[in-house]
């Protein structure tokens, strides 16, 4: 087998160079890391689900009109994707109180919040991902203002889609982080959703009993990461062939 040429290793992700001009392939790995890296552990068969969970949402969101860069999923941990230029800002969309926001603001989690709050955070790991207003990604040229509202438009959007998805499965889509990336096409950019979409970036909470079934219960030492994450793979009906025990994919990266 001929070896890829890595492009970039994340810290859950590894982009190799896809088959074709424009693509490339995202490989999910079983680490987890929480507060900017410094804990760190490997959940079994987390990059497996969050392959399967991200294919999914992000083809139901393509279906309704959200342009992204899932193209097809490749096997149990890789998905062809579109190269994307990153758009060096992190869009956190909350409806419910958790998290930075509780510590920042002093509000109880849990709290339903009066309206949908979007913040951003410049994608920095040296600089811990600063919270930022609207005018510092605009007077630093991280996007246009242009992109920003595009930017904006979609991910209320993703947020009103995905709200009734997972409720319709028994699930609180409490908050969420979403990634942008600008393609090209002749004298024409596009601003499309890219990175993934999973419980490693969202927070869901079971409607009934405000269980926790996302990277909490890795971030706060809840035990059950993947059972959590699988419980989510069940309701949405897409579980790996094998059920439960064909988690393992394969770890080896090439
Ligand atoms: N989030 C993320 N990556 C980050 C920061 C946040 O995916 O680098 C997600 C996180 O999982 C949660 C939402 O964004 O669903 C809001 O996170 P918050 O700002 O509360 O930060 P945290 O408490 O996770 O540090």
């Amino acid at each position: 087998m001929t070896r890829r040429r890595r492009v970039y290793e994340g810290k859950a992700k590894v982009l190799f160079e896809g088959p074709e001009p424009g693509t490339l392939v995202q490989y999910f790995k079983d680490d987890a890391t929480a507060f900017n890296g410094e804990k760190k552990s490997t959940v079994t068969g987390k990059g497996v689900l969050n392959n399967r969970i991200s294919e999914h949402l992000m083809s139901r969101l393509s279906e309704i009109g959200i342009h992204n860069h899932f193209i097809r999923r490749l096997n149990m941990r890789e998905q062809l994707i579109r190269e994307v230029e990153i758009i060096p800002v992190e869009v956190i969309v909350r409806n419910v109180a958790a998290g930075s926001l509780c510590s920042r603001l002093g509000i109880t989690e849990g709290t339903a919040l009066p309206r949908t709050i979007i913040e951003y955070c410049f994608k920095s790991d040296e600089l811990n991902d600063p919270l930022v207003s609207e005018e510092h990604v605009t007077a630093f040229g991280w996007a246009t203002p242009q992109e920003l509202d595009d930017i904006m438009n979609q991910s209320l959007r993703v947020n009103d889609f995905l709200t009734g998805l997972f409720t319709g499965i028994g699930i609180k889509l409490i908050d969420f982080k979403l990634e942008f990336g600008r393609v090209y096409d002749g004298d024409e950019v596009q601003v499309i959703l890219a990175d993934e979409i999973s419980p490693d970036n969202c927070r869901l909470w079971d409607l009934a009993t405000n269980e926790k079934l996302d990277k909490d219960r890795f971030r706060r030492d809840l035990g059950g990461v993947e059972d959590a994450y699988q419980e989510v793979a069940r309701r949405l009906g897409i579980l790996p062939e094998g059920g439960p025990g064909d988690l393992q994919g394969s770890t080896a990266i090439q």
